[in-house]
């Protein structure tokens, strides 16, 4: 159970500047505008969770509010902040640096913002990659465009090294934007400075297509990726459909949650059947892919499977393989399913049409949505606020509406997955032909 000293935030030190957002306050009550210190976000929902506690209320698990303060650990006149994504795509990227800088100038008047190329490789200078100078010119329409402009990339670098770098350019405070691996890296980070007794901070804005992170509500851009998603299985219901014993088979992405595929499903009901990694399956047997496959065809003349790339690892074979940042390569379940469909409709003796559509890459690609540009533009602010007050190793993240501090060794000592005796997995299985067990 996660407690309240779970959630606490590290912070660099009292903080000893007034905000110059109390211009934005003038007329108002400033309490209307800058969150307090005091106030926290509850941890738990329902009152039911919270008498699971049994404890007395101050006790109760928290998050620190995210937002403006009055009073910030940094000055705005010398503040130099860094800024930098690893990891894979997600759409959304350019949105955040973009958020970031503009709030950055235009708020609090930084006007040292510096972004590092290529992920933390863009942190070791003998990779040579020169950094850039942010600017609300250099920043202006990038959120039209998907990808990053500031790069990407794998593999381990070496926080030292990272944190020499740091001192050497005077960064103050440095924004992570990218995934579960990204935040380790953070994390080995901040651990480095404190033992320097630095006082740099560092902040993360979690992304992650698949939506894997914990505590954080969903992530940005996983609205415009199942969106994506969703536009493949409606291809794949067209096409199936309009086919003798049509099987459209769609893989989307899901290394080890199966979010987008249950999103992208529920969007528009085309999906017959759902498979992801946290809900095992057989492919024979009574109650099987295969034969509930052939029962819904023979049915329906059509169906459309949804399949996420991390699911029925059992059936595949471990490639022991490995990608630049240790993540471990999986099977290829896509193929394996593909096989056995066609095997059995000729075994049988029946006609079958079979389409297999992989949005794949495409739906990382794309520029965000109207509402994750919204999201992006808030969790930025939100970010640059933390770093402004002098907080470091946690993440921003917006649960139940309201933005939080979530402390980095928090969201990375697990991954968030789709619960198999969830909501939402019921919903799934409410609005598709699979049977409720297919194990
Ligand atoms: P995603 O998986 O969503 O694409 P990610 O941030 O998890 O994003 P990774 O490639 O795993 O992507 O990691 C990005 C960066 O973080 C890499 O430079 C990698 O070296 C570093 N990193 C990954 N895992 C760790 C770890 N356990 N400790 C320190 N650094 C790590
Ligand atoms: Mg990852």
């Amino acid at each position: 159970m996660t407690t309240l000293a779970d959630l606490q935030v590290s912070s660099l030190g009292p903080s000893r500047h007034d905000s110059p957002l109390g211009s934005y306050v003038a007329g108002r009550k400033t309490n209307e505008y800058y969150v307090s210190e005091d106030d926290r976000v509850l941890y738990d929902d329902t009152i039911s969770l919270l008498e699971q506690r049994g404890e007395p209320v101050e006790r109760w698990p928290s998050f620190e509010p995210g937002g403006p303060r009055a009073r910030i650990f940094h000055d705005p006149a010398t503040t130099h902040v860094g800024v930098v994504t690893c990891g894979g795509l997600c759409p959304g990227l350019n949105d955040v640096i973009r958020a970031v800088t503009l709030e950055l100038y235009t708020h609090y008047g930084v006007t040292r913002v510096t972004g590092f190329r290529n992920g933390y490789a863009g942190l070791v200078p003998e990779l040579g990659f020169e950094p850039v100078t942010l600017t609300p010119g250099l920043v202006g329409s990038i959120n039209e465009r998907g990808g990053t402009i500031l790069g990407t990339s794998r593999g381990a670098q070496d926080p030292a090294v990272i944190v020499d770098r740091l001192v050497e350019l005077e960064v103050d405070a440095l924004i992570v934007i990218g995934g579960d691996g990204s935040m380790h890296g953070a994390h080995r980070i901040v651990e480095e400075i404190a033992d320097r007794g630095l006082e740099i901070g560092v902040v993360g804005i979690p992304k992650t297509i698949d939506n894997d992170i914990p505590h954080i509500g969903q992530s940005f851009g996983f609205a415009t990726a199942f969106a994506e998603a969703a536009k493949a299985i409606t291809a794949a219901h067209v096409e199936a459909e309009s086919a003798e014993n049509g099987v459209g088979l769609v893989k989307v992405m899901g290394r080890h949650a199966g979010f987008i595929a249950c999103y992208s499903a529920l969007a528009n009901h085309d999906a017959d059947f759902v498979l992801i990694p946290e809900v095992p399956f057989s492919i024979d047997g009574e109650n099987g892919l295969l034969r509930s496959l052939a029962r819904r065809v023979r049915e329906h003349g059509s169906a459309v499977i949804v399949l996420a790339e991390g699911a029925g690892q059992e059936h595949v074979r471990a490639t022991g393989k490995s990608d630049a940042s240790g993540n471990s390569r999986l099977g290829d379940i896509a193929t394996i399913v593909r096989e056995a469909i066609e095997d059995d409709f000729r075994e049988r003796g029946e006609p079958l049409t079979l389409k297999f559509l992989e949005p794949g890459y495409g739906i990382r690609a794309v520029p965000a949505d109207a509402s994750d540009s919204v999201y992006c533009a808030r969790l930025a602010q939100v970010a640059v606020h933390a770093a402004m007050a002098g907080r470091t190793d946690m993440v921003v993240g917006r649960r139940r509406h309201r933005f939080v501090h979530v402390p980095i060794p928090l969201v990375i000592e697990r991954r968030h997955s789709v619960s198999p005796d969830g909501d939402l997995w019921l919903s799934v299985l409410e609005s598709t032909a699979q049977p409720l067990d297919m194990s």
